[in-house]
C-alpha cells in the first residue's frame, strides 16, 4: 500500500472521509501527537489499529469528537465532576475516563466497561473528525514501543507501507499526549500526566487530586505499564536532584558515541560534554522536543543520557515519557 502525506484541504478531507467510511485508517495531527484513527463504530477497523501498531490488546484507546456536545455518544453520562473538566479543558489535552455507552464496541476500551474521550483543538484534528462525522479512535499515531510522533514524517518513519494518508498538518504544538483523569467520581484520580498540568486541574475543581501511576504493577490505565516512548539507543534518565551523576554516567562511556540531553542552564557544566542537546529554555519546550529530539539522536549516537526537569508543572508529563523510554535505567 502506498502512504501518500497530504496537507488538510477539501480534496485530502474527503479522501480521508472515503476512507474511514470503508473502514480504513487515517494518520492525523492533534495538538498533542499525531494520531492513528479509525471509525470508532466498527468493530473490524478499530481491530487494524491494534495490529497496524503492534499495540497490545489489553491497552484501551481514546475515543476523538469533534465537539464536546458530542460526548453522550459514547458516554453514558456525564458526572458532575467531568462536567467542569470539561467546561474548562474541552476542547484540549485532556482525556476523561467515563462509563462506556452499549453502543461503543468494547474492543476500543480492551474490554473495560470505561471509555476514554477526548475533544482535541486543533483545526486539522477537528476537520478530520467534523468530515468523518463519526468518533474517532486513535492511539498515537506510532509503532508500538517507539516515540510518539510530533510530525508527518515522524508518522511516515513507522507506518509507511502500512496506511494510506497522513494528513500533515505541521508540527504538534504540545508534542506529548493528553493526561488521562478518570472523572467518574468526586475524587478525580491521574492515570496519565499531560498536555494539562495537575496545578490547572486542582486550581479548577478546587479539590487535591490523585495520581494512580507510581505503583507499576497496578495500573488504571493499562497503557502505562509497557515500555513505551524507547529510542533506538541505550537511553538513561538522571533525576532532577542528582545532577552530578550526569557526569558520573558520561566519564563511563565514549564521549562520541553519547549524547547528554537537558533543558538549558540546568547542568553546571554542559560545556564539557562533546555532544550535548538542548531541550529548549523550559519545561514547555521540554514537552514540545522530546519525541523529535528522540528520534534524531537514535540515528547518530549509542547512549542519551537524559537529565530530568524539575518535577512541577509540565515537567512532571516531561519526566515521565523520559523514564518510560529509559526503561529500567532510572537514576
Ligand atoms: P495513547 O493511545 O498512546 O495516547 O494511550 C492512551 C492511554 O490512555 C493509555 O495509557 C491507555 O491505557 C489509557 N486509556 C485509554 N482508555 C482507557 C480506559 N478506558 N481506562 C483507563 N485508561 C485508558
Ligand atoms: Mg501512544
Amino acid at each position: 500500500m502506498e502512504t501518500v502525506i497530504r496537507q488538510p484541504d477539501e480534496q485530502s478531507l474527503a479522501h480521508a472521509k472515503e476512507i474511514i467510511n470503508k473502514g480504513g485508517l487515517v494518520a492525523f495531527k492533534t495538538e498533542t501527537v499525531y494520531g492513528l484513527g479509525a471509525n470508532a463504530f466498527n468493530e473490524q477497523a478499530v481491530k487494524d489499529i491494534f495490529t497496524v501498531k503492534g499495540r497490545p490488546a489489553d491497552n484501551p484507546l481514546i475515543v476523538h469528537l469533534a465537539d464536546k456536545s458530542q460526548i453522550l455518544w459514547v458516554a453514558k453520562s456525564i458526572p458532575p465532576l467531568a462536567k467542569k473538566l470539561i467546561d474548562e479543558f474541552l476542547p484540549g489535552a485532556l482525556t476523561l475516563i467515563l462509563e462506556r455507552a452499549d453502543n461503543v464496541p468494547s474492543v476500543i476500551s480492551a474490554g473495560l466497561s470505561t471509555i476514554a474521550v477526548r475533544v482535541p483543538s486543533d483545526k486539522t484534528a477537528n476537520a478530520f473528525i467534523a468530515w468523518a462525522g463519526v468518533p474517532i479512535a486513535a492511539p498515537s499515531a506510532n509503532t508500538s514501543t517507539r516515540p510518539s510522533p510530533t510530525t508527518a514524517l515522524d508518522v511516515y518513519e513507522d507506518l509507511k507501507g502500512k496506511i494510506e494518508l497522513i494528513l500533515d498538518g505541521g508540527e504538534c504544538t504540545i508534542g506529548l499526549e493528553s493526561t488521562v483523569i478518570d472523572a467518574r467520581t468526586e475524587t478525580p484520580v491521574i492515570l496519565r500526566h499531560g498536555g494539562v498540568t495537575v496545578e490547572q486541574i486542582e486550581k479548577v475543581l478546587k479539590v487535591k487530586v490523585k495520581t494512580n501511576i507510581s505503583d507499576p504493577k497496578k495500573p488504571i490505565a493499562p497503557g502505562m505499564k509497557y515500555r513505551h516512548y524507547a529510542p533506538n539507543a541505550l537511553m538513561y534518565y538522571v533525576s532532577y536532584d542528582k545532577p552530578e551523576m550526569v557526569e558520573k554516567l558520561y566519564m563511563q562511556c565514549q564521549p562520541q558515541k553519547t549524547v547528554v540531553m537537558a533543558i538549558e542552564n540546568t547542568l553546571p557544566a554542559p560545556k564539557d560534554y562533546q555532544n550535548f542537546c538542548s531541550l529548549g529554555i523550559d519545561a514547555r519546550d521540554a514537552a514540545h522536543n522530546l519525541f523529535r529530539v528522540l528520534r534524531e539522536l537514535e540515528k547518530q549516537y549509542e547512549v542519551i543520557i537524559a537529565y530530568a526537569c524539575q518535577e512541577e508543572g509540565l515537567g512532571v508529563s516531561v519526566n515521565s515519557r523520559m523514564k518510560h523510554a529509559a526503561g529500567e535505567n532510572i537514576i
